[in-house]
């Protein structure tokens, strides 16, 4: 027998408070379990099952809540909703970027191993899942269709974001908030597909593959991840992609199947 969508648990992770304060609003039937130092919210968002945390930033904290996640919560998909910094000139602040595969642009462990694998696993690039990348992309063509009924009119015209786009491949994670386009140059020359850059998303990639754990990284370019990204960042944050992933998450929920 099929366990059917409704059954199935979606955790949410968020690296922010200000990304998870929208949807937290919405949530039905909510229970608070603090472990870890954090709180995992379970309820249930537009008729399904989520579990939703505040992982904080940065890999070790997204793979040790990505762990309690699937052990203490069995979650059976994951979803990270956040910023991130653009690495290539296609994107511009206010595109949305849905990660094909992951990679933590800071593991080195070369002459031992090529630069950016994993030691011991043969792999430098984790896959998201097809069927849940492809349902978040239709939930974000959708949302972009009704910005203009979403975001406030001075926000839109503030980070300009009148012709934003989706974009769909490579996103880089590490330690590192990169905020220089020297550092940056020399990321892309190493990886000339990669799109963006965070600080989460390749962590919990990891993790999912280590446990064949569907999951999906959603990222809304806050900044150029150059000597500008700091400019405003809160503000953008707030005004802008908390909106982007209450939207985008909604379009996603209501769409499945219950
Ligand atoms: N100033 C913030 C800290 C943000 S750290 C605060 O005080 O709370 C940056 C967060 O946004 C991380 O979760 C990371 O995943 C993402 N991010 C956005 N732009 C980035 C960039 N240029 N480099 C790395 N991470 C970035």
């Amino acid at each position: 027998m099929s366990i059917s969508n409704k059954t199935k648990i979606t955790g949410l992770v968020f690296a922010m408070r200000e990304e998870q304060e929208g949807l937290q609003a919405h949530i039905q039937d909510k229970k608070i379990i603090h472990i870890a130092k954090r709180d995992f919210i379970q309820g249930n968002l537009w008729g399904h099952p989520v579990v939703m945390v505040l992982a904080g930033i940065g890999k070790v904290a997204a793979a040790s809540t990505t762990n309690l996640l699937i052990h203490h919560f069995q979650v059976n998909q994951l979803i990270l909703s956040g910023v991130a910094g653009t690495a290539d000139a296609l994107l511009k602040v206010g595109d949305v970027v849905i990660a094909d595969a992951l990679l933590q642009h800071d593991m080195d462990a070369s002459p031992l191993f090529p630069r950016f694998e994993i030691p011991l696993t043969g792999k430098s690039r984790f896959s998201t899942q097809l069927d849940l990348q492809q349902a978040l992309q239709t939930a974000t063509l959708q949302f972009i269709q009704t910005l203009p009924q979403t975001i406030h009119a001075s926000h839109i015209a503030e980070f300009q974001l009148q012709n934003i786009k989706m974009h769909i491949g490579l996103i880089a994670s590490g330690d590192q908030f990169i905020h220089d386009s020297a550092v940056l140059k020399k990321l892309k020359q190493a990886l000339p597909d990669l799109l963006a850059v965070e600080m989460e998303g390749a962590a919990i990639a990891q993790v999912c593959d280590e446990h064949d754990l569907p999951f999906a990284i959603l990222r809304t370019i806050s900044d150029s991840a150059n000597e500008t990204a700091e400019f405003d960042f809160l503000g953008f944050v707030k005004n802008v992609a908390a909106p982007y992933t209450l939207g985008i998450l909604k379009n996603y929920f209501e769409n499945r199947p219950s």
